[in-house]
């Protein structure tokens, strides 16, 4: 996702946050599939809805616990047959018959509740008076209004059966399998209601699982990226706004064709079943919602759309929506990466030199970034979820593929990356999988990089200095990592210009010592008019330097 202006961070930080424990996985209890059919109101908050979820059991666990906040639970079965339960404010408790003897057994349960929503799924009414209703669930907010194993590890593919009046658009995840205009009930309601199903046939975590239900128009973008998609013939794409906003349309959007075309040619074929684009409620700039992105409201509003923000989301569905990290404290793996797709596509449609200038300005955020200093990326302790949508998650992680790109070059990068995605396509990973996936493809141990780079705070911070020696002539350096980290190894880059206008590139090892000192072989018959350190932006870090006496 995109973080949201700063002010609606701090609002949000008021109200608390979400303070998500971290779970393990119930043992032996993989949720499969979700069908969720839901009765939106006219007016207000209050829903009434039927859950069937299919669970695959693999353990002895006689109890089902399934995450969901608030509402009333009236009914559950299953497998038919009527179950007992328990409901308190967090969780639903479900019987399970006791396990029969084969090694793994399916059930379907079947839960009728309903209630009033307060989160995950935003309803309010508009400035014109109309109802709307948003799905924002990331972290673990899903469960206001879904009961769901809420973990981004469980991921299950899912229908919708939206009833709603006719005035409303209704978008979900996956592809439309149709829409009915109900004429059952009494003389008052008839055609006035309308049943809309859609479906996602690839398994996504349950933070990804939204709804739209607003009086959207829609745009169509077309078709592109034919051959690039998991269903064929190519992604289809539409932007859906509010009427007051069709007239900005296409506008940013129309280059979303060759974003996805540009992924879907450097990672691999297009996870979902298409791609919209939506005017949503989300507390986020943009959240990357599996085949369905919702951007914040304003930004249609006020015509602030970038190519950066479709590109970033776009990059998602790829990673954190298809290869979704296997705990929240592996979450570079999603934003990390979008982050740096996002300036891949930079790379792609403006070139090389305005990549290394967005790169620069990544670097900068890196190092003023407090948190950096003092948190890894991999961050498993921090329990306030909100708190991980930090310069570690995005900015670092966005460097750390960045110099991996550097030192592997782009075949062995681009060739791991796409190994590590198709491992992992439609399910989890960890970062020790990513480091195991490229090390393996490039034959090389990268244990080491990842440790440095991800589970410890900090950057180098280098002091250089340098002089040449008129008798041997040649240059010298001394390097020094005396800051409070500890010292760090990497390749650095020294361009050497001389006073005739020539200038030579050196490649050094810096090992992971305080101090290291480099002569270089080649003779200078001169000395040098000056050195400059990192010259290509692939090094995090900060260089200090100057000539010795
Ligand atoms: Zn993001």
């Amino acid at each position: 996702m995109r973080r949201a202006l700063p002010v609606l961070i701090s609002l949000l930080a008021c109200f608390g946050g979400v303070n998500a424990q971290q779970r393990t996985l119930h043992a032996g209890i993989d949720v499969l599939n979700y069908e969720f059919t839901i009765r939106l109101p006219e007016a207000g908050r209050i829903i009434d809805a039927h859950a069937v979820i299919t669970v695959r059991r693999s353990s002895s666990a006689d109890n089902l616990i399934l995450d969901l906040v608030g509402l009333q639970v009236d009914t559950v079965w299953v497998n038919s047959k009527p179950s007992a339960f328990q409901k308190d404010n967090t969780t639903l408790r479900v019987s399970l018959h006791p396990k029969t003897r084969q090694p793994a057994d399916t059930l379907l349960v079947n839960i009728h509740y309903s209630g009033e929503v307060r989160d995950g799924l935003i309803i309010r009414t508009d400035s014109k008076g109309r109802w709307c209703a948003f799905g924002d669930n990331w972290p673990a907010r899903a469960r206001y209004w879904l009961p769901t194993f809420d973990d981004p590890a469980d991921k299950a593919s899912v229908t919708w059966n939206i009833i709603a009046p006719t005035d409303r658009t209704i978008v979900a995840n996956g592809a439309l399998m149709g829409e009915r205009v109900l004429n059952s009930g009494d003389e008052h309601a008839k055609g006035k209601w309308r049943l809309t199903t859609w479906r996602m046939s690839k398994p996504i975590a349950p933070y990804l699982m939204v709804i739209a239900a607003a009086p959207l128009v829609s745009y169509d973008l077309g078709l592109t990226a034919l051959g690039l998609s998991e269903f064929p013939p190519g992604v289809s794409q539409s932007v859906y706004v509010f009427p007051e906003q069709a007239d900005y349309l296409p506008g940013p959007f129309e280059r979303a064709g060759e974003i996805v075309e540009f992924f879907s040619k450097t990672i691999a074929p297009f996870p979902y079943e298409k791609l919209a684009h939506l005017q949503s409620s989300t507390r986020y700039g943009g959240m990357e919602n599996a085949s369905a992105i919702f951007y914040a409201e304003d930004i249609f509003r006020r015509h602030m759309m970038t190519y950066g923000l479709i590109a970033h989301e776009t990059a998602h569905q790829w990673f954190g929506d298809a290869v979704t990290p296997r705990s929240w404290g592996h979450v570079w793996l999603s934003e990390g990466f979008a982050t740096y797709f996002e300036k891949l596509w930079v790379e792609k449609s403006e070139g090389e030199a305005a990549f290394r200038t967005g790169m620069k300005e990544l670097r900068d955020e890196v190092v003023n970034a407090r948190e950096v200093r003092q948190r890894p990326v991999i961050d498993t302790l921090q329990t306030e979820l909100m708190q991980l949508l930090n310069t570690n998650s995005y900015q670092k992680g966005a460097w750390t593929l960045h110099m991996l790109r550097s030192m592997l070059g782009d075949s062995l990068f681009f060739g791991g990356i796409r190994v590590y995605y198709m491992r992992h396509r439609h399910s989890n990973a960890t970062s020790d999988d990513l480091c195991d996936d490229l090390g393996g493809f490039a034959h090389t141990n990268l244990q080491w990089f990842f440790d440095q780079w991800l589970r410890r705070p900090g950057f180098p911070e280098i002091a250089v200095g340098w002089k040449y020696d008129a008798q041997s002539q040649t240059v010298i350096l001394e390097i020094d990592q005396h800051s409070g980290f500890e010292p760090y190894r990497f390749p650095l880059k020294v361009e050497i210009q001389t006073t005739d206008g020539g200038s030579q590139t050196m490649p050094v090892n810096v090992p992971a010592e305080r101090s290291y000192r480099v002569v270089f072989p080649q003779k200078l018959r001169f000395p040098p008019k000056t050195l400059l350190f990192d010259p290509s932006i692939e090094l995090l870090a900060t260089v200090k330097s100057a000539p010795m006496d």
